[in-house]
């Protein structure tokens, strides 16, 4: 069964999320788990921030001592970030005060130093401010106890910061899985050899073993499988020893693209074979037992495309995340565009920021076999099948190349 681009990302949230996968936890230092998955719920070890904390260089005061400008306040003391002032802010008196330093107790509120003039012990104030201006107040980003990081949620720059901030310096990330990736084909051989004229070289496996890794997976390379029954049911059924298996090639209709044949042998169970995209129509999604496969067409930008849009999501929801679809943002078209295919389009193209607008124009390729399009490329126009034809500055989608 041949399924539309929705149906098919639909298959693999649904059918990978029921078989509900469970992976294994470790505890890693703080500074590996950069791509992890988070394995356990983290809470705020202390309220955040820890104190009222000041935002600006200033004076710390009460606002209801502002309510006649300008005001003349006395400066009782200073109080630096990493210190802590020990009195108590009075009516009339204020504190001078560092970003980052807790608020004085007493006062509400800073006024930034630029509204200010320094007439010796007293300081003149030259703006209003509301209460807690330029302060943020002790336990506003997360109160003590709270819930700052769910279980499932991939670890980056910005949440092993969080993680540092609230004390985490070992945390509980799940098991990455293991991906085992099966390029098929006669024609391929491995990139150190030379190869004849009509030969290729295996570009897939290392283009998969990257995507793998980016996506939080272990790549397992099986070395190339070639284009012969019994050769490829041994490699394959090799592979379905891992979480997921990655074959690329062979899902044609060519007299040589033996996969889904051999899979069928293995008894397996084909969730779609096909999809209405392009490139990657020949795409095949299925188990044997319980073990996932994707067999991927095996034109270059077909298997970078195909991964992108069904096996990243895939990885995320074995490997314990949250499921991430792929993430399209809108730009403007640069040229009319038109088609008719019925299929929903997915073309390596450039997005640039023309008078404040994002603007996406094709770049020059050769089809799905074209590599140096796809690498000259940022980004994919993704045309759905009911925009037939688009005019120039028409808003569409565009899926980030890499995500
Ligand atoms: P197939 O899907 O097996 O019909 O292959 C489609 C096209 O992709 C053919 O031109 C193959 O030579 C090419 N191809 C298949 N596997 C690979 C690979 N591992 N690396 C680079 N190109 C490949
Ligand atoms: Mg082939």
């Amino acid at each position: 069964m041949v399924v539309t681009y929705a149906q098919a990302i639909s298959a693999v949230q649904e059918r990978i999320g029921q078989a509900n996968p469970m992976p294994a936890a470790e505890i890693v230092p703080l500074e590996g788990v950069g791509g992890r998955v988070l394995a356990e719920d983290v809470l705020a070890d202390r309220d955040l921030p820890p104190f009222h904390r000041a935002i600006r260089d200033g004076y710390a005061l009460r606002a209801a001592d502002l309510s006649a400008l300008p005001a003349l306040l006395r400066c009782v003391g200073e109080v630096a970030a990493g210190q802590h002032f020990e009195g108590k802010v009075l009516p009339g008196q204020c504190v001078s005060i560092m970003t980052g330093a807790p608020l004085p107790v007493g006062a509400d509120a800073v006024v930034m130093v630029e509204h200010t003039s320094c007439l010796g012990e007293h300081i003149e104030i030259q703006r209003r401010v509301q209460p807690w201006e330029n302060v943020v107040r002790q336990g506003s980003e997360a109160a003590l106890g709270a819930s700052v990081l769910a279980r499932g949620r991939r670890l980056r720059a910005a949440e092993m910061g969080l993680l540092a901030a609230v004390g985490k310096g070992r945390v509980a990330v799940y098991r990455r899985p293991n991906v085992a990736i099966l390029p098929t084909g006669d024609e391929v051989v491995a990139v150190e050899q030379r190869p004849q004229w009509f030969q290729i070289r295996n570009s897939n496996a290392v283009t998969l073993s990257a995507q793998v890794a980016a996506a939080g997976g272990e790549p397992i390379p099986l070395g190339i499988a070639p284009d012969r029954t019994d050769a490829l049911r041994e490699m394959i059924e090799r592979g379905l020893h891992s979480d997921l298996l990655l074959l690329s090639g062979g899902v044609s209709m060519g007299k040589f693209d033996l996969v889904e044949e051999v899979l069928a042998g293995l008894r397996a169970e084909f969730f779609f074979q096909g999809a209405a995209i392009r490139p990657g129509k020949p795409l095949v999604f299925g188990r044997v037992c319980d073990r996932f496969f994707f067999g991927l067409p095996g034109n270059p930008v077909s298997t970078f495309v195909t991964f992108e849009l069904f096996v990243r999501p895939a990885i995320a929801i074995l490997g314990g995340a949250d499921f991430e679809p792929p993430l399209f943002l809108r730009a403007r078209l640069a040229k009319p565009c038109r088609h008719s295919s019925g299929l929903t389009m997915f073309t390596p193209a450039r997005v640039r920021v023309q008078n404040r607008d994002p603007v996406v124009e094709v770049v020059n390729w050769q089809g799905s076999g074209d590599l140096v399009g796809t690498a000259a490329a940022n980004c994919f126009l993704v045309i759905h099948p009911d925009q037939t034809d688009l005019a120039a500055g028409d808003w569409v989608d565009v899926m980030p190349r890499e995500q």
